[in-house]
């Protein structure tokens, strides 16, 4: 199999000038990423996760190095990268239709072409007899599902994904990250997840970045195998699941103590 690399990030420093002085967010974080991978994120709260993401998707410069995409340089805000956040942000006021094709009328490229992938993504993934519905008329699954349905409409090729399901319930969760997964690998979409919970980025990841706490470093790029036929509601169950979070756990604890 041809691998190809996507994304690349070179030795990305982050510095923030805040009142009190500088903040040294992030230390020299190099990886690569190829097409249609999917990365889970994890590290101590505050350590530089968020503006990690923030570099990547272009909207905040780094102090040094560089993000490449497909060998170029990220410069400013790119639209081949689609950002979701915790918050599923819809417009209360507008239907799921409305939603889901918001992005696109944003940048001006609401077209029957357009138009017909976001139909198609929602007839696909269970929304479209909801579309005259409004948010508020969701489930917290389905919300996050037109959310994603939104970022998926304007085509992007990586997806991040910045504690996007901390809000929902256990339950809920495990549906939508289930959900979610599938809707990616469907559509290929390479991915960058950050998460606070271990065994969810485990289930999703095939490979798991742990970052150090702030200033975030890479402390370990771990592989993640469970065979091709995994879903992360089924992986859980493997014996490996429990092998691969006592080691993040380790890991951060760690590097918790060493601080
Ligand atoms: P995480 O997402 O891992 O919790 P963040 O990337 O949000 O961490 O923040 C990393 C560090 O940088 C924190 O100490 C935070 O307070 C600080 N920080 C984040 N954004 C800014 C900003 N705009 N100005 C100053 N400091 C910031
Ligand atoms: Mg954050």
């Amino acid at each position: 199999m041809i691998r190809l690399t996507l994304l690349q990030l070179q030795n990305i420093t982050e510095s923030y000038q805040a009142e009190n002085g500088e903040i040294f967010a992030l230390d020299n974080i190099s990886f690569s990423m190829e097409k249609g991978e999917f990365l889970s994120i994890v590290g101590p709260s505050g350590c530089g996760k968020s503006t990690l993401l923030s570099i990547i998707a272009g909207l905040l410069r780094p102090t040094s190095g560089a993000v490449l995409l497909d060998g170029k340089e990220v410069a400013g805000v790119e639209p081949r990268i689609g950002y979701m956040l915790q918050k599923d942000n819809l417009l209360e006021w507008r239907t799921i239709w409305r939603n889901v094709v918001f992005g696109l009328e944003l940048r001006r490229q609401l077209n029957s072409e357009t138009a017909a992938r976001a139909e198609g993504l929602l007839r696909s993934y269970g929304l479209w007899e909801f579309r005259e519905k409004y948010p508020s008329q969701l489930s917290g699954g389905m919300r996050q599902r037109a959310a994603l349905i939104r970022t998926l409409a304007t085509s992007p090729e990586i997806l991040l994904l910045d504690e996007a399901f901390s809000a929902l319930d256990y339950q809920t969760r495990l549906t939508v990250t289930d959900d979610v997964y599938r809707i990616l690998r469907q559509e290929g979409i390479t991915t960058l997840m950050v998460t606070h919970d271990i065994p969810e980025s485990i289930s999703m990841g095939d490979r798991v970045l742990i970052l150090t706490s702030r200033p975030a470093r890479v402390r370990e790029m771990m592989e993640i195998d469970f065979g091709p036929d995994r879903t992360p509601l089924t992986c859980r169950g493997d014996p490996r699941f429990s092998r691969y979070f006592d080691h993040i756990w380790k890991e951060l604890k760690d590097d918790d103590s060493q601080k």
